[in-house]
C-alpha cells in the first residue's frame, strides 16, 4: 500500500555518466519504466525520480587527462544515454536532479549528521560514523562484522572504521569545488548525493516514500550508506517502503567491461537490434535474476515478438469477437500484481495474441503497459515469409561455401541485403566465381536473385 492516498513516490538510481552506457545499464531502467506503467494503470498517480551522478572521480580524471572541462564529458555521455533510453520508449522522468544543482541540500544534511554525532571531520573529508547506526547491514541482510571482512582492505588513517565512508572530499588543486564553511571547499560523496536529492524531493518531511530502486550492484554500500544517512535524520523512518533492485545483466556469461574486451556501448547496440525486442527480451526474465544476453537470445526474442505481432495483425484484420477482454485483464493482472512477474505476462499474451476472441485494441494496451506498445509497422506484413531459422540456415550455408559472415542476430532481410552487398564487391572484384557461391547459398535457403540492368532483386523462391 502506498504511504499517501492513490500516490506512489519512486527513487532510482541514475546513471553516473562519465563514460558510455551499456546494456547492463539499460536493464533495471527498463524494468521501472514497466513498475510506473503498470502503477499508472492501477490507478496511481506516480512520482518518478531518477538522478544524475554529474560528478565523480572517472570524469574528474578524464578531464585532466584531456584538458577538457569534467561537465563537457558528463553533458555528452548523458545526451547519449538520454538517446538511447528514447530509442527504448522510457517514460521521461517527473524529476530528473543532477548533485551539483543540489549542493545546498546536500550541505544542509552533512550539518546535521555532524550535529548528531553521525560525521566526523578528518585532514581529507567529512566522513560517516558507521558505529552510530544500528541498522547498518540489515538491507544487505550482514551484519558489521561480515560486511567489514569483506570489505576491500582500504587503509586510511584519516577514518575511525574502515566501513566509514565520505560524505565531503575536501578539494585537491585543480579539482571542482563548492565552498563548505566551516569546513572546507570539496565535492560531495557519492551516497549522501542520493540521500539529499530523494529527501528534497520525495520527502521532505522525512516520513518515508514509496519505492527505492537501482541495480543489485547498488545495494551495498551504495543503498545501505543511503539508509544510514537518511534515517537517523527522519521524523519517521525507514526511508523507503520498499526496496527494488534489478538483477545483473551478463553477457555470453560474463560480466561487460572494457578490461574484458566485450563492452559494446549501449547507442551502438541499439543500432543493430530492435528495442522493442530488447524488451521483449528482458519481459521474459523475472527483474531481480540473474540474465545472460546472447546474440541468440535477443534473436529468439525478435522471433517471439513477431508471434505476437501476427497475432495482433490477425485480429486487427478480422473482426474479432472480443469477448476475452476480462480474461486478458485477469491474468494480465495476476501476473504483475505477483512481484511484477513480467515473464508471465509475457506467456499470457502470446497465449492471448493467438486467440480469436480478443480484443485488439485490449491486446495493444497491455503490450503498452509493458512499453511495448505496436506501432504502424506492426500491421505491414513480414516483408517474406522464410523460416524462422532462415538467418541461421544462411550463415551455415554460407559457411559451407567458405564464407564466414556474423548474420546472428540480424533480420532475414539484413541478412540478405548484407550477402547481396557482400556479392556486388566480389562482382566489382570480378570474383564470378565467389559471387556464384554466394547467390547460390542463397538460393539454396529459399531466395532467388534476379539481376537485371537495374540491380540486383531478391524474392522468396516459390515452395517445392
Ligand atoms: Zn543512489
Amino acid at each position: 500500500m502506498p504511504l499517501r492516498d492513490g500516490e506512489v513516490r519512486i527513487y532510482v538510481c541514475g546513471l553516473t555518466p562519465s563514460a558510455q552506457a551499456h546494456l547492463g545499464h539499460a536493464r533495471s531502467f527498463l524494468f521501472f519504466d514497466v513498475l510506473r506503467r503498470y502503477l499508472t494503470h492501477r490507478g496511481f498517480k506516480v512520482t518518478y525520480v531518477q538522478n544524475v551522478t554529474d560528478i565523480d572521480d572517472r570524469s574528474i580524471n578524464a578531464a585532466k587527462e584531456t584538458g577538457e572541462d569534467y561537465h563537457a564529458i558528463i553533458d555528452r555521455y548523458y545526451a547519449e544515454f538520454k538517446a538511447s533510453m528514447a530509442k527504448l520508449g522510457i517514460l521521461p522522468y517527473d524529476h530528473e536532479p543532477y548533485a551539483t544543482k543540489y549542493i545546498e541540500p546536500i550541505q544542509a544534511m552533512i550539518r546535521e549528521l555532524i550535529a548528531g554525532g553521525h560525521a566526523y571531520v578528518t585532514k581529507d573529508g567529512i566522513y560517516y560514523r558507521v558505529a552510530t547506526f544500528a541498522k547498518y547491514g540489515r538491507l544487505a541482510n550482514r551484519n558489521v562484522e561480515e560486511l567489514e571482512s569483506g570489505a576491500r582492505i582500504d587503509v586510511d588513517e584519516n577514518k575511525e572504521d574502515p566501513l566509514d565512508f565520505a560524505l565531503w572530499k575536501f578539494a585537491k588543486p585543480g579539482e571542482p569545488r563548492w565552498a563548505f564553511d566551516p569546513y572546507g571547499d570539496g565535492r560531495p560523496g557519492w551516497h549522501i548525493e542520493c540521500s539529499a536529492m530523494a529527501r528534497a524531493l520525495l520527502d521532505p518531511r522525512g516520513e518515508g516514500f514509496d519505492v527505492h530502486g537501482g541495480g543489485a550492484d547498488l545495494i551495498f554500500p551504495h543503498h545501505e550508506n543511503e539508509i544510514a544517512q537518511s534515517e537517523p535524520l527522519m521524523a519517521r523512518p525507514p526511508m523507503a517502503n520498499f526496496w527494488a533492485h534489478g538483477g545483473l545483466l551478463l553477457f555470453d556469461n560474463r560480466k561487460m567491461a572494457k578490461s574484458l574486451g566485450n563492452f559494446e556501448p549501449l547507442s551502438s547496440l541499439l543500432e543493430r537490434h530492435d528495442p522493442q525486442a530488447i524488451r521483449w527480451l528482458f519481459l521474459q526474465t523475472g527483474y531481480r535474476k540473474v540474465m545472460n544476453f546472447t546474440e541468440d537470445s535477443i534473436a529468439a526474442a525478435g522471433l517471439g515478438l513477431a508471434r505476437v505481432k501476427a497475432g495482433y495483425r490477425a485480429l486487427a484484420e478480422a473482426v474479432p469477437e472480443r469477448s476475452a477482454q476480462a480474461a486478458l485483464d485477469r491474468r494480465m493482472e495476476a501476473a504483475l500484481d505477483d512481484d511484477m512477474n513480467t515473464a508471465a505476462a509475457v506467456a499470457a499474451l502470446y497465449e492471448f495474441a493467438s486467440r480469436s476472441d480478443t480484443d485488439p485494441e485490449r491486446l495493444a494496451y497491455w503490450l503498452g503497459v509493458l512499453g511495448v506498445a505496436p506501432n504502424d509497422s506492426w500491421l505491414d506484413e513480414p516483408s517474406a515469409e522464410l523460416p524462422p531459422d532462415f538467418v541461421e540456415r544462411l550463415e551455415s550455408a554460407l559457411r559451407a561455401s567458405g564464407t564466414e559472415a556474423a548474420l546472428a542476430g540480424a533480420t532475414a532481410d539484413a541478412a540478405i541485403e548484407h550477402v547481396l552487398e557482400l556479392r556486388t564487391q566480389a562482382r566489382r572484384a570480378k570474383d564470378w566465381a565467389a559471387s556464384d557461391r554466394l547467390r547460390d547459398a542463397l538460393q539454396r535457403c529459399g531466395v532467388d536473385v534476379k539481376d537485371s540492368k537495374d540491380g540486383t532483386t531478391w524474392s522468396v523462391a516459390a515452395a517445392g
